[in-house]
């Protein structure tokens, strides 16, 4: 890790993250300065880059495994955003000199796991120590066929938007583990270890049904506004068509005011996408053949330069959500 212990840091590559990147040729058994690695005919590449920070980004509490799947789930997620399927991985990770060896394996077959449900490999990565908290840097890599990437800029006046999933589960979650709201082990789960919607936005992508996608990572409320930018365009949200977990429902239940949580919290890794309400069907069955729910929340509106998102609840006056959205540190 440090220079003075060169050999540790090759011993870690050899034996937790070498095993990762057998599948991978390009990747040279992790041995050589890269990877070297060859780009099919008519796709194009698409990159992203997430930094995790212990403490800021997961807690410092959460096991090694679910700190991997928490990694691999927010950069995956950006990857279902754009419709792409995940491929390769760059890991740098910043372990502490006092990080176990037993908590290095846990991490790395936990990424592997999840590397590996996603289609994609280790292909590469940095590994330092530091006395500073735990971090990781994910730099994954994955495919589109030319052109159809989804962006967050193509949403139209009259486009229905859409969410994957439920909304609102990972800030719940999030209360729950942090003790401001009785646990809830479903969404403390939800919270600490994202499941990204890669297999249905493959499938939207190919069948070039969306026309603006996001994935919920700052709060339903700022992630559409961010579509809403892109696009120039508004949007109305109708709060009580967000889907919500049982879970959800039952604290929403004994406090209506978390509604607020819901709409603007973030850590949901679902997708927000809108289409033409002509192809409502066929995202109905895009739905059913990857068992995933998908709801209609609210419709896009002819831009005014100011991309505003209206959130109307149940009489349809407008929800004031306070700032809203995950503020990036
Ligand atoms: P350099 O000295 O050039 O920084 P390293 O010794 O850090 O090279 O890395 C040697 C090889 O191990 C490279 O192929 C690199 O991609 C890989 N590697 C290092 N750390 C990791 C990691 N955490 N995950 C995956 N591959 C890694
Ligand atoms: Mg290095």
């Amino acid at each position: 890790m440090s220079d003075t212990k060169h050999s540790t840091e090759f011993d870690v590559i050899a034996r937790y993250f070498r095993p990762l990147a057998k599948s991978e040729p390009g990747a040279l058994n992790l041995a050589d300065d890269a990877a070297v690695l060859d780009i099919p005919k008519d796709m194009q590449i698409v990159v992203t880059t997430d930094a995790l920070v212990a403490g800021v980004h997961f807690l410092e509490t959460l096991s090694p495994r679910g700190t991997a799947q928490k990694v691999a789930g927010v950069n995956l997620s950006d990857l279902a955003a754009m419709g792409a399927q995940p491929k390769w991985a760059f890991l740098a990770a910043q372990f502490s000199p006092h990080t176990s060896e037993e908590w290095i394996a846990d991490f790395a077959h936990g990424l592997g796991d999840a590397l590996r449900d996603a289609g994609a490999v280790l292909t590469g990565g940095d590994t330092v120590a530091t006395p500073g908290p735990l971090a990781f840097t994910l730099t994954l890599i994955g495919f589109v066929a030319k052109g159809c990437a989804l962006t967050r800029s193509g949403a139209k006046q009259g486009d229905d938007l859409y969410v994957t999933g439920t909304i609102g589960d990972g800030a719940l979650g999030l209360q729950c583990l942090t003790g401001t709201l009785p646990m809830k082990a479903y969404l403390a789960d939800r919270y600490a270890r994202p499941r990204p919607r890669n297999a249905f936005a493959l499938k939207l992508a190919q069948a070039g049904l969306a026309n603006a996608c996001v994935d919920i990572s700052d709060g339903l409320a700022a992630d559409v506004r961010h579509i809403c930018e892109a696009s120039n365009v508004n949007a109305t949200i109708e709060a009580a068509r967000v889907p919500l977990s049982d879970a959800a429902k039952d604290l929403i239940e004994h406090d209506a005011s978390l509604m607020t949580n819901v709409l603007s919290g973030g850590d949901d890794y679902e997708l927000a996408f809108t289409a033409s309400p002509d192809d409502s069907a066929a995202i109905k069955a895009l739905a059913q053949e990857t068992s995933l729910a998908v709801t209609c929340i609210g419709h896009i509106e002819k831009g005014n330069g100011k991309s505003i998102v209206r959130v109307l609840d149940h009489d349809a006056c407008v929800m004031d959500l306070g700032v809203g959205g995950y503020v990036h540190r």
